[in-house]
């Protein structure tokens, strides 16, 4: 064992120097002066070995053994003495000590001392372990032959330290509360019991990721709330770790994987973490992301960001496009690619739509108010599961009128592959849309099955050139983007090229006679606080004006 934890309490600061500098190569030390600081510093953090002066000021190593074995019973002990004391020796073991060791020591018997307690102190939080485990394994192995379910891991991590300030009592008492808010949570939940100081484990009659993710939400929130304890409020943080069951699997395997999941969820700081059985590492790793995903509306961890649209003949930003961002508590920036794919599995496509529709009202009604935008508009991305959605129409226009905005000022920009599959429900949607003024763009023209039938069923405002098609006006592509802009101009759209990145694509964009644009060359998608539309406006026109754009 290499990297052991150790507390030293000695008042004697060259003894705990020496004993540091002997378990150097097995342990991390650190060091208590007194009783005070060592129940202190045992409240703190688990010490695999706790090395206890005998005699300490105000008070005894005694005392330090019993608190020991109070707040964290799976650490072992070591008493170090001045004298060579057989009784004194005697009580210390009777008060779960594991090792004696007289001063002055020699560093190599420190060292064995120390490595035989940790030993022994392994053996019996195994075999502790090892009976709970064993009972809480033989329930839930019937449980899962049942049928579809999971095995829930809760894990209180602050049981050691709410148990040295609150005491032993209350931690019961906390647990109980736990017990019972997690029986009170679904009726169908098994509590099978607690596993360790920390964990509780229990069995939900639930198998599909999906609905496990909403419970997993659910039931974090329900544990979250303080629990009152002799009319004091006290947090208790448990994250849990969500395995889902296979009836060909044992059910050691899967407890060990809800533990896994709940050991996850402590490392990353997220509420839950849901592993799924017959999942490789990648799709795991997806799954974890589905469970915060469910989450991240309410944390606070989507964003909007803007990019501008550009008016090419006169360099003025006519609008913005709002893409969503979500900012990942540990993970940090998962862009659109994988999160709006993961969303649409968990059936969130809903709420980061509305999400993302408000937002983008609020925002425009104050750039519109501050005089930045007076007249601008803002689109939003909509997906299919949205646009299925029987009230979808009146969310839209209940947004806009909630900001106070004209439907003119909103765009649904709807992506080609989307639009080709064109139902009844989504042509009515749309075409209500439509008559209210809101304005309707078709993403990512050119990449799809797009159908000149398609194109008219739907009383479009815009077509959108995808990028790809627009980084080929120097080749064959041209052809493609000429046709494009004549269909445009056929149908009496706009047509607006995406992916504008140079100079050299404004100026075929511009000689093809394409009169709006949005790309890098303008800016990237950035905060509603970094935009800035009217000096970005005011760069691109001095551009213009130096006849860099013809
Ligand atoms: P999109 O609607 O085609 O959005 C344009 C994407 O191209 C954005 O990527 C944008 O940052 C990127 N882009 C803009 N200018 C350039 C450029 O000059 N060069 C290059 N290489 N890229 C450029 P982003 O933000 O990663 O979004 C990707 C896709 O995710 C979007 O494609 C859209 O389909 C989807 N999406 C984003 N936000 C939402 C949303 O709120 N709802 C829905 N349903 N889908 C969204
Ligand atoms: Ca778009
Ligand atoms: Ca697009």
């Amino acid at each position: 064992m290499t990297n052991a934890r150790v507390l030293i309490v000695d008042d004697d600061a060259a003894i705990c120097r020496l004993a540091a500098r002997a378990l150097a190569t097995i342990a991390t030390c650190d060091v208590a002066g007194d009783v005070d600081e060592a129940i202190r510093a045992l409240g703190l953090r688990a010490y695999d070995v706790a090395l206890v002066d005998v005699r300490l000021p105000q008070g005894s190593g005694m005392t330090v053994l019993d608190e020991l074995r109070r707040i964290s019973p799976q650490s072992a002990a070591v008493m170090m003495s001045g004298v060579d004391d057989l009784a004194v020796a005697r009580e210390a073991l009777a008060r779960g000590a594991l090792g004696y060791i007289v001063k002055p020591f020699r560093v190599g018997d420190l060292r064995i001392q120390v490595v035989t307690a940790l030993a022994g102190a392994q053996r019996s939080t195994n075999t502790a372990r090892l009976s709970a485990r064993a009972r809480i394994v033989a329930a839930l192995e019937p449980l899962i032959r049942q049928g579809s379910s999971a095995c829930v891991v809760v894990d209180v991590a602050d049981i050691p330290l709410l148990s040295a300030v609150y005491g032993d009592a209350a931690v019961e008492s906390i647990c109980g509360h736990l017990q019972r808010r997690l029986t009170d949570f679904d009726p169908a939940l098994h509590l099978l019991g607690r596993l360790g100081t920390a964990s509780l484990v229990a069995v939900l009659p639930i198998g599909d990721v999906r609905r496990l993710t909403r419970a997993a939400h659910d039931l974090h929130i329900s544990l979250a709330m303080p629990i009152l304890l002799d009319g004091a409020r006290i947090p208790v943080p448990a994250r849990l770790g969500v395995a889902v069951a296979s009836p060909e699997e044992d059910a050691d395997a899967t407890l060990s994987r809800a533990e896994a999941a709940a050991d996850a969820a402590r490392e990353r700081g997220v509420p839950s973490v849901i592993y799924d059985g017959g999942l490789d590492d990648f799709s795991r790793i997806q799954f974890e992301l589905l469970a915060d995903a469910s989450t991240a509306i309410d944390r606070g961890d989507l964003h909007a960001f803007y990019q501008p649209q550009i008016d090419l003949r006169s360099g003025a930003c006519v609008g913005l496009e709002a893409l969503v961002r979500w900012h990942h508590p540990t993970l940090g920036d998962i862009p659109p690619s994988l999160f709006v794919p993961l969303a649409e599995r968990m059936s969130l496509m809903n709420e980061v739509g509305e999400f993302m529709l408000r937002t983008a009202c609020g925002d425009l009604a104050r750039l519109r108010r501050e005089g930045a935008m007076t007249g601008g508009r803002v689109s939003v991305n909509v997906s299919a599961a949205e646009l299925r959605c029987i009230d979808y129409p009146e969310r839209v226009l209940r947004a806009i009128a909630d900001a106070d905005l004209p439907p003119s000022a909103i765009g649904i920009e709807v992506t080609e592959s989307v639009a080709v599959d064109q139902s009844d429900t989504f042509v009515r949607h749309l075409e209500a849309l439509a008559r209210q003024g809101v304005r309707l763009s078709i993403d990512d023209f050119g990449t799809g099955y797009s159908s000149f039938a398609g194109l008219t069923r739907l009383p479009w405002n815009e077509i959108k050139i995808d990028r790809s098609l627009t980084a080929r006006h120097r080749d064959a592509g041209c052809e493609m983007l000429k046709s494009m802009l004549a269909l445009g101009q056929a149908l009496g759209v706009d047509v607006i090229a995406e992916g504008i990145e140079t100079h050299a694509d404004l100026d075929a964009l511009r000689a093809l006679g394409c009169n709006y644009g949005q790309g890098f060359l303008f800016g990237r998608a950035q905060p509603i606080s970094l935009l800035d539309t009217t000096s970005r406006r005011n760069r691109v026109a001095a551009s213009l004006a130096q006849g860099r754009l013809r």
